[in-house]
C-alpha cells in the first residue's frame, strides 16, 4: 500500500465516521436520517480490513487499532431493533479484525455487548439467518485472500488480483 494510498483510505474512513455520527444524531429529526446512518455504517465497515492495514501503516506505535465507529453504531442500531444475531456478528466480526469498541461510551468491550444479545437473543424467536458483512474467500486460482462484502453472497465475480473466477459462498 502506497503512502497516498494510506491517506486516501484513512481520510474515507474518517469521513464516514463523521459522517455516520452526524446522520444518526438526526434520526429523530429526519425520516431518513437512520438509513443513511445505516448506509455509511456498511460503507465503513466494507472499508475496514482496507483501513486496518493503512492504520497500521500509519500509526506504528499503537500496537492496537482504535475504536470503530460503523461496527459499533450498526451494531446498537441492530440490538435496538431486536437485530441481536446481526448485532453479534457485527461485534466478533470487529473483534476478529482487531477493532477497538468505544467511540461512544469510552470502553474498548466488544465481548459485553456479545454476552448481552446473546442473553436477549436466547429469549426471542429462533433468528433469521445473518449474511456477514464481510465474507473471506480464497482465490482458487491464485489464492489470494479476498474480502468481499455480504451483499454479494451466493454470487460469483472476479478475483481483483488474478481475474479468475470466484464464488461467494451463501
Ligand atoms: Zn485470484
Amino acid at each position: 500500500m502506497t503512502e497516498q494510498d494510506v491517506r486516501k483510505t484513512l481520510d474515507l474512513h474518517f469521513s464516514l465516521m463523521e459522517s455516520i455520527k452526524a446522520h444518526y444524531r438526526m434520526r429523530d429529526k429526519q425520516p431518513d436520517a437512520l438509513d443513511k446512518a445505516i448506509l455509511y455504517c456498511n460503507q465503513q465497515i466494507e472499508l475496514a480490513p482496507t483501513a486496518a492495514v493503512a492504520f497500521e501503516i500509519d500509526y506504528k506505535k499503537e500496537g492496537a487499532l482504535p475504536s470503530h465507529t460503523g461496527y459499533e453504531q450498526l451494531a446498537i442500531i441492530r440490538e435496538k431493533h431486536g437485530g441481536f444475531a446481526e448485532a453479534i456478528a457485527l461485534c466478533e466480526e470487529a473483534k476478529r479484525q482487531g477493532w477497538g469498541e468505544g467511540c461512544t461510551k469510552g470502553r474498548f468491550d466488544w465481548d459485553k455487548r456479545i454476552n448481552r444479545c446473546s442473553k436477549k437473543l436466547a429469549k426471542s424467536a429462533p433468528p433469521l439467518p445473518v449474511t456477514p458483512a464481510i465474507i473471506h474467500v480464497t482465490c482458487s486460482s491464485c489464492g489470494q485472500g479476498l474480502n468481499i462484502s455480504g451483499k454479494y453472497a451466493g454470487q460469483r465475480g472476479k478475483c481483483n488480483h488474478c481475474g479468475g473466477l470466484v464464488e461467494v459462498p451463501g
